[in-house]
């Protein structure tokens, strides 16, 4: 995948991807990094972060399984 980020145009991954997917909306045609997505709901990267290895964790499809290369 080469999407960018919506709002600053930095290259994403697919994490990103997926997890614009879970906290927006599943049908998002636009993503979001991380940052941007922190910014968007006024909380910390971190807790972004916290997000996506959760959703891996309960095993959600959107999700590469831990140890796949991003991207
Ligand atoms: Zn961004």
């Amino acid at each position: 995948m080469n999407e960018r980020c919506r709002e600053c145009g930095r290259g994403l991954t697919a994490d990103e991807i997926a997890v614009t997917r879970k906290l927006i909306n599943r049908g998002a045609r636009s993503f979001y990094c991380v940052d941007c997505l922190a910014a968007y709901f006024e909380v910390t990267p971190e807790e972004i972060r916290e997000r996506i290895a959760y959703f891996r964790q309960s095993g959600c499809t959107l999700f590469a399984p831990a140890g796949t290369p991003a991207g």
